[in-house]
């Protein structure tokens, strides 16, 4: 572990750009565009910002790190909330100077990519062949390395796993500055802690990501619930092994404004009085088809009991992909983007999950989400995902649930204060946090409680022997 005071550390980043070169980046421009992420609670500058192209180059930089004894993150577009890719005068490794998409190969279905391509690019690129990766998150704009670093979740989790569990192989650079190949079968105790490993262990510097093969045309279904226990008994419906009808599960927690109730003496909002909502719960199903092969609507629909089916749509293979891009752009239009986003998200028992939700929703009042923000819902197989530090309860079925609020300044120590309870709640329900949202796991104990004593084990002996000096360390996990 660095020991620098921040002046040392200071001199010893500048002593580094002599030894360096190009590789570093010192001047201020550059630095502040990476002193926060998508977050906005956690504010840091680096002491450099690293722009390197390939493998030799990040492993040049690491063991010229470790030398000086100063601390180096990994870093993609900076979608974590808590700082998660954020250093404090350390050395910041900006990969999207590795941007390469080597091969698609659609015998083997597997695409070799630099860490910091972004998977809108690799989507694009395989789309045209008729292959897509085999999960993609709601957001495309973020890179491999970043997504690979905490698991990658999305609407085709519930068959396929997480991310981490869609590569075949990493290229990455160790805490010691060695280049390590890894896989299932070669290396497979830094394969299995680098991923899902929030850069504590090595930059991961190229990737073998699973495609599969897509049809052309997705059909989707816009069903609405008004009783969360119904879609989840059709989304289970939907989940069994072997029925592979449905390609896509995506869902929300939607309030339906019902104005001002009582909850005290007197009328002042949040003493006396507060906002409600009856929560109601949209699921979209989809489809995949080939042009004039529809599917049939009545079979399809016959297979769930909302409250309403609202809409039939059809996209193209590309436009499904993207279909939350103009949802980001909303975001951007209003404002949404630039407020804090504490995301409290976490994977619950399947069996734990109505009653948490609907504790939870029963408490929340829906102008605390702000404008623009939501709550998602993540319906799964539990055992599609075998990666060992994306941790999740065990059972066939899990729910994630993720609140995802926009906060004004002006309100974020009080919303703060509200999702660390929810967070607390959500622990006490068997849930396990998603790691790039916001976490205030703060002692080693609660890292152990979240990973579970063997896991945190495993983790200790892996840092010990990848990053044996700490210099991977941006003071998220506590040892
Ligand atoms: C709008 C939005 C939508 C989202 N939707 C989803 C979703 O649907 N599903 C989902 O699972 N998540 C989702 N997320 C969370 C997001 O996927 C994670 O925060 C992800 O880590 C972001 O990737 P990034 O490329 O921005 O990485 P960053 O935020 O830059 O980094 C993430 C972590 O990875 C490390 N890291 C980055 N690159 C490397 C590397 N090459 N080697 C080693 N470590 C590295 C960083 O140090 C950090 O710990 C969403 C986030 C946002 C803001």
């Amino acid at each position: 572990m660095t020991t620098h005071s921040p002046a040392d550390l200071g001199e010893a980043v500048r002593g580094l750009a002599t030894e360096l070169g190009d590789l570093l980046v010192l001047d201020e421009e550059t630095r502040s565009q990476f002193t926060t992420d998508y977050g906005k609670i956690v504010h840091r500058t680096p002491g450099a910002v690293a722009r390197c192209s390939n493998a030799e180059e990040v492993a040049r930089v690491v063991r010229a790190c470790r030398a000086a004894g100063v601390p180096v993150v990994g870093r993609g577009p900076g979608h974590t909330q808590t700082g998660q890719s954020t250093t404090e005068g350390g050395v910041l490794f900006d990969t999207s100077a590795m941007q390469v998409i080597h091969e698609i190969d659609a015998e083997t279905l597997i695409a070799v990519c630099d860490a910091g391509v972004i998977w809108r690019d690799l989507t694009a690129a395989t789309v045209e062949q008729g292959l897509v990766p085999r999960v993609l998150t709601n957001n495309l704009g973020v890179s491999i390395g970043g997504t690979l670093s905490v698991a990658g979740l999305g609407v085709a989790s519930f068959r396929y796993g997480a991310q981490v569990d869609n590569v075949t192989e990493l290229e990455v650079v160790t805490g010691t500055g060695e280049i390590v190949l890894c896989s299932p079968e070669k290396n497979s105790d830094l394969f299995d802690v680098v991923r899902s490993g929030l850069s504590q262990f090595g930059i991961i510097t190229k990737v073998h990501v699973q495609l599969r093969r897509a049809k052309p045309r997705v059909r989707k279904y816009f069903l609405l619930y008004d009783d969360l226990g119904a879609l989840m008994k059709d989304c289970e419906g939907s989940m069994q092994v072997g029925d592979e009808t449905i390609h896509s599960l995506e869902s929300w927690c939607s309030p339906c404004f019902q104005g001002v109730r009582k909850i005290g003496d007197g009328m002042e909002l949040g003493v006396g009085a507060q906002t409600f909502a009856y929560w109601m719960y949209p699921l979209h199903v989809t489809v995949e088809y080939d042009e004039g092969a529809e599917p049939n609507d009545e079979e399809i629909l016959a297979r769930f009991s909302p409250y309403r089916h609202l809409e039939t749509s059809d996209y193209t293979q590309h436009e499904f992909c993207e279909r939350l891009l103009p949802l980001f752009t909303l975001w951007d239009r209003s404002g949404y983007t630039e407020m804090a986003h504490p995301w409290m998200e976490t994977v619950l028992p399947w069996d734990k999950a109505q009653e948490f939700i609907e504790l939870a929703l029963s408490q929340l009042p829906p102008q605390a989400l702000g404008p623009g923000g939501h709550i998602l819902l993540w319906p799964s197989r539990a055992d599609t995902s075998k990666a060992p530090l994306f941790k999740h309860p065990e059972g066939e079925f899990v729910m994630g649930w993720g609140i995802l609020p926009g906060v004004p300044k002006e309100f974020l120590d009080m919303a703060l204060a509200q999702l660390d309870m929810a967070s607390e709640l959500s622990i006490g329900f068997g849930g396990k946090r998603y790691l790039s949202g916001y976490i205030t796991f703060d002692t080693a104990e609660k890292w152990e409680a979240h990973f579970g004593s063997e896991t945190w084990a495993r983790i200790k002996e892996a840092k010990k022997r990848y990053d044996p000096d700490g210099i991977l360390d941006t003071g998220f996990f506590r040892f």
